[in-house]
């Protein structure tokens, strides 16, 4: 039916490769590009012999141009951008180029400054609409079925709603003293930011991790929340209408907190340049070295994710609640496909997008955050793709 060009070769791309092999008749030739081609490689020797076609390319996706020959070569239908948050930008300017359709997980970051805004996709839209090609942004869990679930429950069970509470949990354990679950660059910059949520039209801020609450968890248990900014929270504010209140909300360990603490301290996490033995160096961009590599969290991760959204509104003039939610298995996800629940649970929802996307099930041009498509396919396809969701109608809330 179609043919992907998957861009990065990281704990995420890997199950996007592992997925979209998984349903060759939807995808019957991917590439597998990135800038490091012996990872692209390595994956196609895993999965090679099976329906779909693997090809691999090597590509600086920060250059324009590169993507531009790398698409005429290969004729995708559809990029999938697993790269990382400074590519995004690059890779739409090389779909516009060639007409080509796009989705990504995680919305454009200037390397220099941590925003966590879609602003400078959002800017895109008119371009896309005129070129008759779509870009579905944030298509992975959170951003991605978070906003999935927020337009299902809009869609079946409420008039309106009023506060929706993201919960994102992850009870695993991977028996490292201290190692981020994908990429520590990302995953630092997001934690160490200032909390942010959305209140009656107004954005309110709070110091890192300075809101807690506990939460009891289906299959999980009691846990520790902490109260983050995350970048879904500004494109569901803008696309649930009559929404008055959103937050996000993550579980961290204490040991956890404690070695943040620690490298934060001590400047490690700066995004600042230092000058070191006569070279710039990034404190961050170092400590992502020396950590251990999400990819090789796997084998080692036992324990489970709980990842959902608690939806509070009206339905018929009465008070309504919903909470929507996926559990998801390390150790299954490593047996299944070679990666921890993290990299799953974002490449299971980007493999769905695309393949809604080549099926014309999600496509009209323009720029698209996922909770303005239609959640319906997207919700079966969580069911018979690896990420089946359970609900409840009456929710511990959030106060
Ligand atoms: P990794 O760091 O494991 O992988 C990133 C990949 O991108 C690497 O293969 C890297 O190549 C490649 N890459 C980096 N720069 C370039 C470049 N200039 N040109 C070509 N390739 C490049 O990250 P993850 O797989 O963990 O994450 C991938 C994306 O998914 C990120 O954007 C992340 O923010 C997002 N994400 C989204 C989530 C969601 O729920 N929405 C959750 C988790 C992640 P090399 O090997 O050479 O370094």
């Amino acid at each position: 039916m179609g043919k992907a060009l998957i861009i990065g070769a990281g704990g995420v791309a890997s199950v996007v490769v592992h997925k979209c092999c998984q349903n060759p008749d939807v995808f019957e030739e991917i590439c597998i590009a990135s800038r490091t081609v012996e990872k692209c490689e390595a994956l196609k020797n895993k999965l090679d012999g099976g329906r779909t076609k693997i090809q691999t390319a090597q590509v600086d996706a920060d250059n324009t141009d590169e993507v531009i020959q790398l698409i005429k070569s290969f004729g995708p239908d559809v990029v999938i951008n697993v790269a990382l948050p400074y590519q995004d930008l690059t890779i739409m300017d090389a779909c516009l180029a060639t007409g080509v359709h796009y989705l990504d997980t995680a919305n454009y970051e200037p390397p220099e400054t941590a925003k966590f805004e879609y602003s400078w996709q959002w800017a895109y839209k008119k371009k896309f609409e005129e070129a008759g090609i779509m870009a579905v942004l944030g298509c992975g869990f959170d951003p991605g079925v978070t906003g999935v679930f927020s337009a299902y429950a809009l869609k079946h069970y409420f008039d309106e709603i009023h506060t929706i509470d993201i919960v994102d949990a992850n009870a695993g354990d991977h028996g490292y003293p201290f190692a981020t679950n994908f990429n520590p660059e990302i995953n630092i910059r997001e934690i160490t930011a200032n909390g942010r949520y959305y209140e009656n039209g107004e954005w309110i801020e709070t110091p890192p991790l300075s809101e807690k609450k506990v939460y009891d968890l289906p299959e999980i248990g009691l846990k520790d929340i902490y109260l983050l900014y995350h970048e879904e929270l500004e494109s569901l504010a803008k696309n649930i209408t009559g929404i008055k209140k959103i937050r996000f909300w993550m579980t961290f360990s204490q040991n956890y907190l404690t070695h943040l603490k620690v490298l934060e301290n001590v400047g490690m996490t700066s995004i600042e340049p230092i000058l070191f033995e006569g070279k710039e160096i990034i404190p961050l961009q170092f400590l992502k070295a020396v950590l251990p590599d999400p990819a090789s969290l796997g084998p080692r991760t036992k324990g489970k994710t709980n990842i959902g959204i608690i939806a509070q509104g009206t339905k018929n003039g009465e008070p309504k609640n919903y909470y929507v939610y996926n559990v998801c298995d390390h150790q299954e996800c490593y047996r299944e496909v070679g990666s921890q629940a993290i990299s799953y649970t974002t490449g299971v929802p980007a493999m769905i997008g695309a393949m809604l996307m080549i099926k014309g099930t999600w496509m009209k041009p323009g720029v698209y955050n996922v909770e303005e498509l239609d959640p319906d396919p997207f919700m079966e396809l969580l069911n018979t793709k690896g990420l089946p969701w359970q609900e409840d109608f009456s929710p511990t809330l959030l106060d």
